[in-house]
Parts: C-alpha cells; structure tokens; sequence
C-alpha cells in the first residue's frame, strides 16, 4: 500500500529534528508516511549505528510511521553515484509517495547537502518510465525542503503545537544522541544541553511568523496552492 509522504534524509534523527511534528500531523489526518535514512548514522560521534537504528524504529514508532528503513551510503561521506540513485529511485517507485520530505540541498553539512541533492535529482528519474527497475516508474508531485543545520528561511510553515509533545518524546528516543547527563561519551554539538531547546527556539521562531506557539518550516521550487488567501494570514503579526 502506497505512502501520502516519504521522508528522505541523511542521518536517523534529522526528520524528526526537523519535521517530526508535521509527519505527526499527517498521521493524525489519516495520511501514511514512511521514513528513510540514507545512512545508518555508523559515523556519529556517540551511539552506534546498531543503538541509532533502535532509536530511530523507536522514534518511528511514535510518530506513527508506516515503516523506517536506512539505506547504507556512507556516513560522513554520502555517496550519491548512480548506484546511490537506483536506491533511492527503487524506493520512491515501491512507494509511491505524493510528496517527499527531504534536507535542503545546501547546507553546511555535506550529508544533509548531499542527500537533499540526491533525493531531488531521484524523484524526478524515478518518473522516467524506460528507466527499468524492479518497479514501474512514479514520479512524486512535489520534493519538499527542511532547513537542517543553516537556517533557510522558509516560505510557508505547518503549525504543529498540538503535536509538539509527540515530536519532543520521538526526539527523546534518540538517547544516545541527545544530552544525557550520566553519559560518559564525549560531547558533541546535539548532546549539548541546551541544543534541544534551540531546535525548540526555531520551531517558535517558524511558528511566530504564522502566529502559532510552534512552527515547522519549509521550502519548494513550487509553492503550495492557497484556497483562501484571507484565512491564509489570519492570526499573523500585522503589518508585514
Ligand atoms: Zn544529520
């Protein structure tokens, strides 16, 4: 059975740093979604690629995913040759996604740059129906960006405040990635203590511009359509 919404990123943890809360949305709406990490995360400096894949099915659970798989591109060195993008392409073409989530394809990360290239070039190659795979050709209606790392602003945002406390439990799973303080691993930048409040800070600073508590952000080469553009705006900041 065919997925509404496939999440594509680079490492287990991104989407649910980033889109957690509206893949939890979709959920409640009835739509299906399936999540695919590109790497199994085996570079990280805490954790293990065997303790972040329970994580990540743990976390999956919770948002309410179809499935979570990881592919094995290379961490800290994403490949995306042709091999890479036959992945890629046979998983869109089994699941039929409408819409893809993935990283946006610049940031200072070269995984998250890498994958978002690579999701964006597969999607459309995925369409091409001579280009013979285990499954018929589909291509999705639109690749749609999160910012990771830089923060790109975005041109519309999902409110997810009712959702938030899923997101923060999901993001929870990820023991070993986040702080923790009787770990005795080494520190990196999201075992901080204080990185899950700034990953919270910009999911207000997304939900301010719509006049939500919480906010996720997003971009695409095409805009959504807009039924009402009055309601549209309803409850921003005037003024702008
Ligand atoms: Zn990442």
């Amino acid at each position: 059975m065919a997925v509404d919404v496939l999440a594509i990123a680079a490492h287990p943890d991104d989407v649910e740093l980033t889109c957690g809360g509206t893949l939890a949305r979709l959920k409640a709406a009835g739509y299906r979604f399936g999540i695919v990490d590109l790497t199994r995360g085996e570079m990280g400096t805490r954790g293990s690629a065997e303790i972040r894949g329970k994580e990540a099915a743990r976390a999956a659970e919770i948002l309410g995913a179809e499935f979570r798989e990881a592919l094995d591109l290379g961490d800290g060195g994403l490949r995306r040759g042709r091999e890479e993008e036959l992945a890629v392409i046979e998983v869109i073409r089994r699941e039929k996604p409408r819409i893809i989530l993935t990283p946006y394809p610049d940031d200072r990360h070269p995984d998250h740059r890498r994958a978002g290239q690579l999701v964006t070039d597969a999607a459309f190659y995925s369409g091409l129906r001579k280009l013979e795979t285990a499954h018929p050709a589909h291509r999705p209606h639109q690749t749609v960006y999160f910012p990771t790392f830089d923060p790109q602003p975005p041109t519309y945002v999902v409110d997810v405040t009712p959702y938030i406390e899923i997101r923060r439990a999901a993001m929870r799973a990820f023991e070993s990635q986040f702080h923790n303080p009787n770990s005795t691993e080494p520190q990196t930048i999201l075992s901080q203590k204080d990185f899950l409040e700034m990953i919270e800070s910009r999911s207000r600073q997304h939900g301010a511009l719509i006049g939500v508590e919480f906010g996720e952000g997003f971009l695409s080469r095409r805009p959504p359509r807009v039924d009402d553009l009055v309601q549209a705006f309803s409850g921003f900041e005037p003024g702008y």
